[in-house]
Formats: C-alpha cells, structure tokens, sequence
C-alpha cells in the first residue's frame, strides 16, 4: 500500500531553481565563478550587510566565525538547545563551551548570562541561536555587549528571514557576526552551504583567507617579498577547503529570491496550527509572530497526560507522520559528558526536551496533510 510520508521539514525546489542549476552545469565554472559572488552580493541586499562570506555548510561558518573571533582557552556562553554544530564550533577552536540554561522560548536566558557575566569570569562570547526561528531579544544582547564586552554570535541557522522590531536576524546591527546554514531544512537550500555574514572588517578577511587554505593573494598583503613569479601567492594561515560551489550557489540564489513567499507560507502554516491547538494540553511553543518559523514545536507535559512519547511518536510515523525532538541538550552527549559537562547544569533545557515534539511544517505541506496531521496528533495525545 502507498503510503506518503510527512516529515517535520523538507526544500522546496521549483523549475526556477532547477533550471539555475542547469545553466550553471553547462557554463565554464562548476566552482568559485560568478554565481559565489552573485549569491554573497544578494545575501548582503537582503540583511543590509557590509560582507558576506558563503562556504561549504552551516557548521564550515560556524567554524570560521569562531577563529575569527576566539583564541585557545577563551570562554564562551551558549546554549544546549541547539544543533551540535554550535558548540562544536567553540571546541574546534580550542575554546570553552559554558552551557547556560534556556527561558521560555527555549532560547539561552540573557538573565543567567548576566549572572556570569557580573561575577567577572573573563567571557569572551556568546554563541546564540534563534531557536526555531525565534529571534533573541536584540536589545538584551546590545546591553550584555556594551555593559560587559563581551563579544556576540548570532547562529542565524534557523531564523533568516525573522524579525523583531527594527531588527533583522543576522543583520549584524546586535551581534559582530552571524552564520548562516542553506542544509535542505532551513529557510532557503543550497543543498549545502552557509554564510558568514558581519560589518567587521577584519572578521571578513580572516573568513575569506580560511576558506581557501589560509590563501591571500594580493599583492599588497604579502609578507613575504613577491619574486617574478606572477602567480606567486602566501599561505598566511591555516585555512580549510571550506569554498562554496557555483552549482549551490545558482540554487541558494534562486531559492533566496523567493524568501518572501517561503516565510509567509510558514507564518500562515503556523497560525493554523495555533488555532488547532488553542486550550488543549498540547502547547505551542512562545514565538513572535515574525519568527521564521524553520520548526514549529509543541510541548506537551506526557507524564501529567499519562502518556509516552516515545510510544506516540512511532505511533504517528506508522501512520506516516515522522515528528522530531530538537534538541537533545547538547550537554547530555558523550562527548561532552566525557568533558565533564552534565545536562543537570541546565534543567529548564532538560524538562524542554522532554517535553517538545517538532511537528511537520515546510512551503508544501498540503490543507489535507496539515489537517491529517493535526487530528492525527490530537487523537494520540489528547485521548
Ligand atoms: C543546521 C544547523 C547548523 C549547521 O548547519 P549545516 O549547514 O547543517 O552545517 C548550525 N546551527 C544550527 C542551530 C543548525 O540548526
């Protein structure tokens, strides 16, 4: 029997995107032409934004941001809802992850970061992430940034596209620079890819030569004294193979052109949900209503109900429903259990992951496959 599946996310690819592909498959450049350019020079229209540097994923501009902005040792406040990538990326760089507990929107609580910070224990950053496309509240990162110095990143992974207020999430108006993901789930696709978007100078230089290999090329930047050789360039650092291809990149800019569309589909998707949902014991997620939406997460307190979750969630995949749990606290991993780290040291983050489900919300989820699921969902969990 045919059954179709309805997972929580998925791209949305028109023949506008596919022909962008093709074009690029029949041109002279498969890598490094003129799509990457074009692609960074949308993305800097779009966030009004001095430079952006696209690379290889979301991680890859995770990655650089942090060495473009941490040394060895340094300590950084983060969340443990989030994907792996976030910390990781502090860990790569040699730096230390502090894991703080998250507020009612599931994002890292700028009250508890102003705890640490007041008893002066010498934080570089904070690596913050909108969770689920729900922007962090600007004006509490500016007053963290000007009172105590401390250096901000806004993982931007699932919030292109939100707002708040006068703010653009990874407009850099609040933060020193943001990272950007293009992996299949997130607000536009390029398959793969990411971006490091910022108005710091010396961030975009360093983000540009990382890419490549550590790689600079002009003249005027050379320690060293050119010889003859015309080609002659400088390893200045030690950079990655992180560069973009122009056949993601012709695919980010397709896609990035129709943001507008893709955002008010998922707005309107999500008040849909909310309505279904209005005063029964499974409870949307607090967003505001310009969240991107890249999840919409209900939490429902099973043990109160009764319930298990485990039982419901392969209950509704067997009927073709594939939900998910973002996130598992980054902490409980073993890795960082191996580190020391414990997720009992957040416990807001803890009971929030027992409790979230994210359910199905993407441009082509259906009336019908909407509708399926939320009876679907009611039935399980309300019955
Ligand atoms: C997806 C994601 C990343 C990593 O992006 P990739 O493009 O998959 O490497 C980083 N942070 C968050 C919050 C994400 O959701």
């Amino acid at each position: 029997m045919y059954q179709k599946t309805i997972g929580y996310s998925r791209q949305y690819i028109d023949q506008d995107d596919i022909n962008s592909v093709i074009e690029v498959l029949k041109s002279d450049f498969l890598t490094t032409g003129p799509k990457v350019d074009e692609f960074e020079e949308a993305i800097k229209k779009y966030l009004n934004v001095k430079h952006a540097v696209c690379v290889s994923s979301g991680t890859a501009s995770l990655h650089i941001a942090a060495l473009s902005l941490l040394n060895k040792g340094d300590k950084v406040l983060t969340t443990p809802n989030s994907f792996l990538a976030t910390s990781n990326a502090i860990v790569y760089a040699g730096a230390i992850p502090i894991f703080v507990d998250v507020d009612a929107h599931a994002n890292i609580d700028l009250n508890l970061c102003e705890d640490i910070l007041k008893k002066g224990n010498s934080i570089k950053a904070i690596f913050a992430v909108d969770f689920a496309g729900n922007m962090i509240d600007p004006e509490g990162l500016i007053y963290l940034k000007e009172k105590y110095g401390v250096k901000i990143l806004e993982d931007c992974a699932h919030s292109l596209g939100a707002t708040w207020k006068n703010y653009k999430a990874g407009d850099c108006k609040f933060c020193d620079v943001a990272t950007l993901s293009f992996h299949p789930v997130k607000s536009i696709t390029s398959a793969e890819g990411g971006c490091i978007v910022t108005n710091n100078d010396y961030i975009a230089k360093k983000a540009l030569m990382l890419r490549n290999h550590g790689i600079v090329r002009n003249k005027n930047e050379f320690i060293y004294k050119d010889d003859d050789n015309p080609l002659y360039f400088e390893m200045q650092d030690l950079g990655f193979n992180y560069r973009l291809s122009d056949v993601h990149s012709a695919l980010g800019l397709s896609q990035l052109k129709k943001i507008d569309f893709f955002l008010e589909t998922r707005r309107k998707l999500a008040k849909i949900y909310d309505a279904a949902f209005v005063d029964t014991q499974i409870k949307p997620l607090h967003t505001n209503a310009e969240s991107s939406y890249h999840l919409y997460v209900v939490r429902v307190n099973f043990k109160e109900l009764g319930k298990n979750r485990s039982s419901i969630m392969k209950s509704l995949k067997s009927k073709g429903i594939h939900l998910q749990t973002h996130y598992i606290p980054i902490n409980a991993q073993p890795f960082y259990q191996n580190m020391g780290y414990n997720p009992h040291s957040t416990p807001k983050a803890l009971e929030y992951y027992n409790q979230c489900l994210s359910i199905p919300l993407f441009v082509g989820l259906t009336e019908q496959d909407q509708k399926f699921v939320i009876d679907a969902l009611k039935s399980e969990i309300l019955s």
